[in-house]
C-alpha cells in the first residue's frame, strides 16, 4: 500500500473554472480539498477565455422579461445532439446548473449576469432562445488578489483594449458594432483606466477584471478567504488505486514525486489534450497542428491518459470546439476568429476561390465546415478570409484591429505574407495565396450581386440573430453581406483550429467517470474538457464549455459529499 505524504478529503487536478468549482463547492461542504496545478500560473484556458457561461433556465431570465422552461431547454439541447449524448447527464445540466450559479453567488459572491443581448448559437431552431441564456462573470477588481494577482494566468492582449484596458461582452459588443453611446464608453473604460494611478505603478494592466480573468480571479478570491490550497508547479503524473477504487494521486511538485492521499475522491479539471501534437494525429481528423489552437498550449491530455490506464470509457475523442483561427509569426497561441467573420464585405473561400460556409456561423460548425470541403476538394486547410479596403476600414481582421486604429503601416512587418497577405487587386492576391484567380472573380461577382439584393442563396449569411450579433446594423439591407470592389484587397490566413478539444473521459450525471461497461470507477470524476462534452457535437451558445465544466464540477463535489 501506498505511503502519503500528505492527505485531504478531495483532490482537484486543474485550476481552471472547473478545477476551482469543485474546491469552493468542497469548502462549502465541509471536506478538506487541495487544487494540484501543473503550469507556474492558475486559471488555465478558462483564465483568458470570454468567460462566459451558457446556463438555460438561469435565475435573471424571468426578471429580464425572457422566461425559459426544462422543455424548450431540452428540446433544443435533444435537437443539437442528435441523441449521442447520455439523457440523464442532459437533464443534470439543465436542472442543476442554474443552482451552480446560485450557490457561487450566494455563498461565496462569484457573480455572473446575464446578458440580454447575446442569442444562441442556433437561435431559430426550436427551443433556442436570442438572448439571456448566456451569462458573463460581473467586474472583479485585481487589487482584491493581493499577492496572489502575479499568480494568475493573464489575459490574451487582444482581449483588452490597446493590450491594457478590460471590455467585458456588452463593452466589447458596445465597441465593435459602435451601438449607441460607444463613444462615451470608450472615453469612460480610457478615463478609469488612465486616472487609476496608483493601480498603474503596479501593473499596465487594468485593475478592472473582465470575461475569463474576473471569473477566475472571483473564484480564486473566494479560496484565498476561506483558505482552500492551490499548489502551482504540481502536475498529476498517476492516479492511485487502492482497495477497488481511486484513492489518491501521484504528483511531481517542483520536479519532486509526492503522494496525496484523497480520502473521498479525485477530480480531473485538467483540460484536453489541444497542445499535444500525438493525441491530436492519434484522435482528430487530419491534418491538425498544436500551432492552430486558440488555447495557451498547456494542456497535454493527462488527465484522460491516467484515467484510461485505469480502463476507462472516453467519447467524442474526435471532436473539438472548433474555432477558426489565424497563426502569428513566432509562435504562442493562434488568434480565434470571433467577430469578422460576421461583418459585411469578407468571404471564407477554399483554394479554388470558393465559398463554402455560412461565415457568420457559430465557429464550432465554421470549422466542421473546412474539414468536410477539405475532404472534398483539398484546398481548405488552410482557406482565406478575403475583404477589401473598406472593410479593413472598419472591421477587425484576425489578430488586426481595424485600419482606423491599426493602419497597414503599424502592423507588424513580418506578418505580411505570412499572417495575411494585400495586393492592388485580387488576381494579384490571389497569385500571392495560390488561390484560383478566375474562381476567385468568379465568386467576388456573385457575392457582390447577392450583396445587393441583401440575400446569400449560397449559404444564408446574416438571415438569423446570432449571423447578426457581430454584423453592422447600419449596412443595409444585409447587416451581414457586403461587396468586395475597393482596392487593396487583403487575405488573412486562417486554420482550422479550437478553443479546446471536447473528448475525454466518459462521465455520468454526477460526473462520475464510468468503464466501457457503465460500471463506475470509484473515487474518480471528470469535469470540463478531461471529460466527454455534455453537449456532445455542438455548441448550443456562448459559454457552453465553462457552463457545463463548472456545473459538473459542483455535482462531482455533492456526489463525493454525499457518500463522504
Ligand atoms: P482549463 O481551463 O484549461 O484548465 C485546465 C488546467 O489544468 C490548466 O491550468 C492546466 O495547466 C492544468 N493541467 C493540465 N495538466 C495537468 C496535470 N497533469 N496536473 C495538474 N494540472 C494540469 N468557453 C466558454 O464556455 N465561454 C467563453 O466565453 C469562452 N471563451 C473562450 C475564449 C478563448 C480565447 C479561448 C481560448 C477559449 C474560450 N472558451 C470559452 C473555451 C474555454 O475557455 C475552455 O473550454 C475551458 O476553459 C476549459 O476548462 P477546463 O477547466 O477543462 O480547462
Amino acid at each position: 500500500s501506498e505511503k502519503w505524504d500528505q492527505s485531504y478529503d478531495v483532490v482537484v487536478v486543474g485550476s481552471g473554472a472547473g478545477g476551482l468549482t469543485a474546491a469552493l463547492t468542497a469548502q462549502a461542504k465541509g471536506l478538506s480539498v487541495l487544487v494540484v496545478e501543473k503550469s507556474d500560473k492558475y486559471g488555465g484556458t478558462s483564465a483568458v477565455s470570454g468567460g462566459g457561461i451558457w446556463i438555460p433556465c438561469n435565475d435573471q431570465m424571468e426578471g429580464l422579461g425572457c422566461p425559459d422552461s426544462y422543455v424548450e431547454a431540452r428540446q433544443y439541447l435533444d435537437i443539437l445532439t442528435e441523441g449521442e449524448v447520455d439523457s440523464e447527464r442532459l437533464d443534470a445540466y439543465i436542472h442543476r446548473a442554474k443552482e451552480m450559479v446560485t450557490f457561487l453567488r450566494e455563498r461565496f459572491n462569484v457573480r455572473f449576469r446575464s446578458i440580454p443581448i447575446y442569442p444562441d448559437y442556433f437561435p431559430h431552431k426550436p427551443g433556442g432562445k436570442p438572448g439571456f441564456r448566456t451569462m458573463e462573470p460581473e467586474n472583479f477588481y485585481a487589487d482584491q488578489l493581493g499577492e496572489e494577482y502575479a499568480n494568475q494566468r493573464p489575459p490574451y492582449p487582444a482581449t483588452l483594449l490597446m493590450g491594457r484596458m478590460a471590455m467585458n461582452q456588452v463593452d466589447a459588443h458596445a465597441l465593435l458594432c459602435k451601438d449607441k453611446g460607444w463613444v462615451w464608453l470608450f472615453l469612460k473604460v480610457m478615463w478609469n483606466y488612465w486616472t487609476d494611478f496608483s493601480w498603474r505603478r503596479k501593473s499596465k494592466i487594468d485593475r478592472r477584471m473582465t470575461l475569463g480573468q474576473a471569473m477566475v480571479g472571483s473564484l480564486r478570491k473566494a479560496m484565498l478567504d476561506h483558505d482552500v490550497p492551490l499548489w502551482l508547479n504540481t502536475g498529476l503524473t498517476d492516479l492511485i488505486e487502492q482497495g477497488g477504487r481511486v484513492a489518491g494521486v501521484r504528483v511531481s511538485r517542483n520536479g519532486q514525486s509526492m503522494n496525496i492521499e484523497a480520502r473521498h475522491g479525485v477530480v480531473l479539471a485538467s483540460g484536453g489534450f489541444e497542445a499535444n501534437q500525438a493525441m491530436r494525429e492519434k484522435y482528430l481528423p487530419a491534418p491538425t497542428d498544436t500551432r492552430w489552437s486558440v488555447a495557451p498550449g498547456i494542456n497535454h491530455g493527462d488527465g484522460i491518459n491516467a484515467g484510461l490506464k485505469l480502463g476507462a470509457a472516453t467519447r467524442f475523442m474526435h471532436l473539438t470546439w472548433g474555432c477558426p483561427s489565424a497563426v502569428l509569426t513566432g509562435g504562442g497561441p493562434a488568434t480565434g476568429m470571433f467577430v469578422e467573420r460576421a461583418a459585411p464585405g469578407c468571404m471564407m473561400v477554399n483554394s479554388q476561390g470558393q465559398r463554402f460556409v455560412n461565415e457568420a456561423g457559430p465557429y464550432t460548425e465554421v470549422v466542421y465546415s473546412i474539414y468536410e470541403d477539405h475532404q472534398k476538394t483539398g484546398g481548405s486547410v488552410p482557406c482565406w478570409l478575403i475583404c477589401d479596403a473598406r472593410f479593413r476600414k472598419k472591421f477587425p481582421l484576425g489578430p488586426i484591429m481595424p485600419a482606423q486604429l491599426q493602419p497597414d503601416r503599424a502592423i507588424p512587418k513580418e506578418w505580411e505574407n505570412e499572417v495575411y497577405y494585400k495586393a492592388d487587386s485580387l488576381p494579384e492576391l490571389a497569385a500571392k495565396i495560390g488561390v484560383d484567380a478566375d474562381g476567385l472573380l468568379a465568386q467576388t461577382a456573385r457575392l457582390n450581386a447577392m450583396a445587393e439584393r441583401g440575400v446569400d442563396e449560397e449559404f444564408h449569411k446574416g438571415e438569423n440573430v446570432f449571423d447578426r450579433y457581430y454584423g453592422d446594423p447600419t449596412h443595409k439591407p444585409n447587416p451581414c453581406l457586403g461587396k468586395i470592389e475597393k482596392g487593396p484587397f487583403y487575405a488573412l490566413r486562417v486554420t482550422p483550429g479550437e478553443l479546446g478539444t471536447k473528448g475525454g473521459l466518459d462521465a455520468d450525471a454526477r460526473a462520475r467517470v464510468v468503464r466501457e461497461d457503465g460500471s463506475v470507477i470509484d473515487g474518480l470524476y471528470a469535469v470540463g474538457n478531461c471529460s466527454a462534452a455534455v453537449m456532445g457535437k455542438t455548441y448550443a451558445g456562448p459559454g457552453s464549455t465553462l457552463g457545463p465544466a463548472m456545473a459538473f464540477a459542483y455535482l462531482a463535489v455533492e456526489d463525493i459529499a454525499e457518500n463522504a
